[in-house]
C-alpha cells in the first residue's frame, strides 16, 4: 500500500512538474489582478466604515445584508441562513482606578465579552496578583472577598504568536470561573497583547460550572505592568472597578452563503469563509473583516479571470464566531440536513497581514500533494505549509474526507491589535490584504484543477 501511495505521489509530482511552467503565468495573473484592482480593500473599507459588528448587534446583521447585495450583483447565488445569536451589550464606558502614593491611577480597561456587571456603585477590594496558572492552583483562602489580578504575559519566546496566545488565554476565558471557586469577588486580567501597549483587549469568557458569576475586566498590558509594580510596594492597595454590561435576549441573525455553482461537478463544494462578527472596541478590520473579504475576493478573482473551479465555489460569512460559534454550528447542522458534500474547506481568520502560508488538515498523501504546489506560490512569499489546525468555523464540519486549510499570514502584529480599539482599517495594508486574497484564489484554482481532494 505504502509503495502504491508513493508511486501515485511520484506520478502526481511528475504531472505537476510538467504543468508548472503553464500555471505560473496564471498564478501571476491572479496576484496582479488583486494588486491592481484593489477590490478587496475597497470592500473592507466599506465594511469597517459602518462601525463594529458585535454579534447580536444590528450592524452585524446589516453587514450580512449589505454583502448579500454585493454578492447578488456579482452573480452569486446567495442565501441567508438563520442563526440564533446571544446578545450582550457593554453599556457605558467601564471605569477602574486605585490610589498609590497620594496619586490616583486610572486604568485603560474593558469588560470581557459576556461578563456580568459590577454593582451599580462599583466594587472596591484588595488584589491578589496571580502570575502563573500553577500559582492559581496552589491558592486556598487568599482570594476570599478579593479581586484576582491575573498578570500572565504572552510568552515572547514563541515565534508563532498564536501559540503564545493559546498558552495565556486561559486567564481570560476561565479566569473568572476559577477565581470564583476560590471566593474572589471579581477578576481583572492583563490584556492578551503580544507587546506592551496602552490598549485594553476584550474577548470571550465562560461561566460554565461557576456557582457565582463574578465581573471580569481586562486592563492594558502597560497598566498591568504598572499595577504590579505598585502592588509590590503596597500589597493592600484598594482597587475600584465599575462596569454596567448586561445580557439581553438572544436575537436572530444570519450566515451569508454565496455560491458560484460548478459547471462540471456542481454537487461537490469548495467552501471558503471567515466570520463577519467582530468585537466592539475597534471595527474588526483584521478579525475577521479581512478573512470575510479574502473569501469573497478570492471567488471574485477566479470569476473575473474565468478560472472558476469545476466544483461549486461557496463563500460563507459566518455569524458569531466570537460568542460561541453559533453560526458555524448552524452551518454544520444544515450540512447534515441538506447533505452538502464539501470536499475542501478553507478559512481565513488570522488577520489581513502578508501571507506566509497555510496550515492543512488532511490525510498525509493529500498534504504531500499540496506541498508540491510550493514552487508556484513561493514567488509570492508563500513558504509555510504546516499542520497546525485550520479554522474555528470550518472545524464544525470536519470529517475524514474533507481537506481543511487555514490561511496563515504573518502573525507578529496580530496580537498587538486583536480585540482592541486598534483593530480598524488603518491597521490594514491594502497590498498585504490583496496578496492574501490572491493566495487563497490560487489555492482554490490549483486544488480543484489537480483534484487534490481526499475523496
Ligand atoms: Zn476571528
Amino acid at each position: 500500500m505504502r509503495y502504491l501511495v508513493s508511486v501515485a505521489l511520484t506520478l502526481f509530482g511528475f504531472i505537476l512538474h510538467g504543468q508548472i511552467e503553464n500555471e505560473a503565468p496564471v498564478i501571476k495573473q491572479i496576484y496582479t489582478t488583486a494588486l491592481v484592482e484593489n477590490q478587496g480593500y475597497e470592500w473592507l473599507e466599506k465594511l469597517c466604515s459602518k462601525g463594529s459588528r458585535l454579534a447580536g448587534s444590528k450592524q452585524a446583521t446589516q453587514a450580512v445584508l449589505d454583502f448579500q447585495k454585493i454578492a447578488d450583483s456579482l452573480g452569486f447565488q446567495t442565501q441567508l441562513q438563520a442563526v440564533t445569536v446571544p446578545h450582550w451589550v457593554r453599556g457605558p464606558k467601564e471605569i477602574a482606578h486605585y490610589e498609590f502614593g497620594n496619586k490616583k491611577y486610572y486604568m485603560r480597561c474593558t469588560a470581557l465579552g459576556g461578563s456580568v456587571a459590577t454593582p451599580s456603585e462599583g466594587l472596591k477590594a484588595e488584589l491578589i496578583e496571580i502570575k502563573s496558572f500553577a500559582q492559581l492552583d496552589s491558592i486556598k483562602d487568599e482570594l476570599k472577598g478579593k479581586i484576582a489580578f491575573y498578570n500572565i504575559p504572552m510568552d515572547p519566546a514563541f515565534i508563532n504568536t498564536f501559540f503564545a496566545y493559546s498558552n495565556a488565554v486561559k486567564q481570560r476565558y476561565a479566569g473568572a470561573l476559577e477565581a470564583s471557586k476560590k471566593g474572589a469577588i471579581a477578576v481583572i486580567i492583563r490584556s492578551l497583547s503580544a507587546t506592551e501597549n496602552i490598549y485594553p483587549h476584550t474577548g470571550s469568557m465562560t461561566y460554565v460550572g461557576a456557582k457565582k458569576k463574578i465581573p471580569a475586566m481586562a486592563i492594558s498590558t502597560a497598566d498591568a505592568t504598572l499595577l504590579s509594580q505598585h502592588l509590590k510596594e503596597d500589597p493592600q492597595l484598594l482597587f475600584e472597578m465599575r462596569m454596567a454590561c448586561e445580557w439581553k435576549d438572544s436575537v436572530q441573525s444570519f450566515n451569508l452563503i454565496a455560491d458560484l455553482p460548478g459547471k462540471e461537478i456542481p454537487d461537490e463544494i469548495i467552501l471558503i469563509g471567515g466570520h463577519i462578527d467582530s468585537w466592539d472596541l475597534g471595527t474588526g478590520a483584521h478579525d475577521d473583516g479581512a478573512g470575510s473579504i479574502h473569501s469573497l475576493e478570492a471567488a471574485w478573482l477566479l470569476q473575473k479571470l474565468d478560472l472558476l473551479p469545476s466544483r461549486t465555489l461557496r463563500v460563507v460569512f459566518f455569524m458569531n464566531e466570537e460568542f460561541g460559534l453559533t453560526g458555524a454550528k448552524e452551518y454544520a447542522k444544515q450540512t447534515q440536513i441538506k447533505q452538502w458534500n464539501h470536499v475542501i474547506a478553507m478559512e481565513s481568520d488570522a488577520g489581513g497581514f502578508s501571507p506566509r502560508g497555510i496550515s492543512i488538515v488532511a490525510p498525509d498523501s493529500i498534504i504531500d500533494k499540496i506541498k508540491m504546489l510550493r514552487p508556484l506560490l513561493e514567488p509570492y512569499g508563500i513558504h509555510q505549509f504546516s499542520q497546525t489546525g485550520s479554522g474555528a468555523d470550518i472545524s464544525k464540519i470536519k470529517s475524514d474526507d474533507l481537506v481543511m486549510v487555514g490561511f496563515r499570514p504573518d502573525n507578529h502584529r496580530y496580537f498587538e491589535i486583536h480585540h482592541s480599539a486598534l483593530d480598524n482599517i488603518s491597521a490594514v495594508n491594502p497590498r498585504e490584504l490583496e496578496l492574501g486574497s490572491a493566495t487563497l484564489a490560487s489555492l482554490i484554482y490549483l486544488l480543484d484543477k489537480y483534484n487534490i481532494i481526499a475523496k
